[in-house]
C-alpha cells in the first residue's frame, strides 16, 4: 500500500513553521531557522527525506520520482518548509549519483543529505555567462593534483559555502568546449579568496570567487581531464529542473491575497490575477505530466530548459502584477509607512529580474529548444 505522507508530514511538521518560507541551506557557516525547524529537519533525516530520491546508502529514501512527486506535494499542501535545499542537495547531487565514482559519492553525498556541507556553484566569469564554454579559469596537471588560477563571478553564496564545483580549463589549445574539466574542492583550501558583494534587492548573495596556486587532488576530478563540459550541461539540467519546481529563488505572495487588500474594485487587476493563476496551474499541471512520462526523474533532459523559462518569466509577471495592485505601497525600501510584508514585496520584485538570467537567461532557453527540442538549425 502507497504510504500516506501527507500524513506523515501533518505529524512530523510543528505548527509554528508550516506556511512562513522558511528554509535551510545546509553547512558548517548556516543556521536552521529555530528548534522547531530542526525537530522537523531531524525528522525528515531520519527517514532519508532531506533528499527523498537519492539511495540509502547514500542519505536518501530511494524513492521513486512518483513518491517523490507525492512527498512534495504533501509537504506543499501541509506549508511544510523544504528541510534542505541548495546547490548540493539539487544540481551536485543528482550529477555525482549519475556521473561521479563511488568514492566521490561516498565522500561528498552524506554529508549533504545530513546537512553538513554546502555547495555553490563556479560556472560563470566575467565575459563567460551565456557563452560558459569560454571559460579562463586554468587548472594545470601537476602529477596527483591539479594547480587552479582565476577567477569566478555571480557565485550565489560562496561565502556560506563550504565546497565550490568549478569549471576550469584544462587544455589551452582544444576547441573551447573540449578542452575543459569539472573539479571539487574546500573553499578553505590556501589560495581561495571570497569577496560578497550587493544586489539590486539589498541582499549580498553574489560572490567573487578567486584562486591563487589552488591545490586540487585528482580524486576530485569529476569524470575524465577534459569532458568536463558534459557533466557541466548534465548540472545545468538539474538547475534547470529545480528552478522550474520553485528552488533557489524567493516567491511571491498570494495573488488573491494581495488583490483583497489593495486592488479589491479594480476589474483589470482582476483580471490579470485571474490569468496568472490560470497560468500557474496549467504550468503545475504540464509540469506534473511532463514528470510522470519522463524516465529519468524530473522533466527530462532538454525540455528542462522550457520548464525553467516558463517558471521563471510566470514568477517575474507574478511579482510585477503584485507591485503594479499594492501602487505606492509596493515600492517601499525601508522606514515607517510600509509593514514587513510590503517591503519584502518590493526587494522581491526587483530580485525577480534577476530569475530571468539565473541557470542560463530566457534567451538562451529559448535557443536551447530551438535547436535540442525543436531540430531547428544552429
Ligand atoms: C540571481 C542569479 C544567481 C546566479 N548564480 C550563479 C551561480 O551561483 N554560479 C554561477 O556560476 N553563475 C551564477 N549566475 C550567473 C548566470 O549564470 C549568468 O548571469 C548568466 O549565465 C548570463 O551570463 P552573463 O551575466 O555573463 O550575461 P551575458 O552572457 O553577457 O548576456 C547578456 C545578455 O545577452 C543575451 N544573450 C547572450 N548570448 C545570447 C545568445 N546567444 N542569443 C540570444 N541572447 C543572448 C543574454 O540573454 C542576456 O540578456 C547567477 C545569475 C543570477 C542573475
Amino acid at each position: 500500500m502507497a504510504e500516506d505522507y501527507l500524513a506523515w508530514v501533518r505529524q512530523a511538521c510543528p505548527d509554528e513553521i508550516r506556511g512562513r518560507g522558511l528554509g535551510f541551506g545546509g553547512g558548517s557557516k548556516s543556521r536552521m531557522p529555530g528548534q522547531a525547524f530542526e525537530d522537523w529537519f531531524t525528522a525528515c533525516l531520519e527517514r532519508g527525506f532531506t533528499v527523498p530520491s537519492w539511495p540509502r546508502e547514500y542519505g536518501g529514501a530511494g524513492l521513486d520520482q512518483a513518491n517523490v512527486e507525492r512527498l512534495k506535494r504533501a509537504m506543499r499542501e501541509v506549508g511544510a518548509p523544504p528541510p534542505l535545499s541548495g546547490a548540493g542537495p539539487t544540481m551536485l547531487g543528482s550529477t555525482l549519483l549519475e556521473l561521479g565514482t563511488e568514492d566521490q559519492k561516498s565522500r561528498h553525498l552524506p554529508p549533504i543529505a545530513r546537512g553538513e556541507r554546502s555547495w555553490c556553484q563556479g560556472y560563470s566569469e566575467p565575459g563567460a555567462g551565456s557563452d560558459l564554454a569560454s571559460l579562463r579559469t586554468r587548472a594545470e596537471d601537476d602529477g596527483d593534483f591539479y594547480r587552479v588560477n582565476g577567477s569566478k563571478i555571480w557565485t550565489s553564496g560562496a561565502h556560506r559555502a563550504d565546497w565550490i564545483f568549478c569549471l576550469v580549463r584544462t587544455d589551452m589549445e582544444a576547441p573551447k568546449q573540449r578542452g575543459i574539466s569539472f573539479l571539487l574542492f574546500a573553499l578553505d583550501t590556501p589560495g581561495v579568496t571570497v569577496r560578497n558583494f550587493d544586489m539590486i534587492h539589498g541582499g549580498s548573495e553574489f560572490c567573487e570567487v578567486f584562486f591563487t596556486d589552488v591545490i586540487v587532488p585528482k580524486a576530485d576530478l569529476v569524470g575524465q581531464q577534459n569532458d568536463g563540459w558534459s557533466i557541466a550541461k548534465r548540472l545545468l539540467q538539474f538547475e534547470r529542473d529545480s528552478v522550474s519546481q520553485g528552488e533557489f529563488l524567493p516567491r511571491g505572495g498570494s495573488l488573491p491575497d494581495v488583490l483583497k487588500r489593495y486592488a479589491p474594485d479594480d476589474p483589470s487587476a482582476r483580471d490579470t490575477v485571474a490569468r496568472l493563476e490560470i497560468d500557474h496551474a496549467a504550468f503545475a499541471l504540464t509540469r506534473r505530466r511532463a514528470v510522470q512520462e519522463s524516465r529519468e526523474g524530473g522533466t527530462g533532459t532538454f525540455v528542462t530548459s522550457a520548464f525553467k523559462m516558463l517558471s521563471s518569466e510566470l514568477e517575474s509577471r507574478k511579482l510585477e502584477a503584485i507591485v503594479a495592485m499594492m501602487g505606492a505601497q509596493g515600492l517601499g525600501w525601508s522606514g515607517d509607512g510600509f509593514d514587513a510584508e510590503e517591503l519584502a514585496s518590493t526587494r522581491k520584485w526587483l530580485l525577480s529580474k534577476g530569475y530571468l538570467i539565473a541557470g542560463g537567461s530566457s534567451e538562451v532557453q529559448r535557443n536551447v529548444i530551438a535547436k535540442r527540442v525543436l531540430g531547428l538549425p544552429d
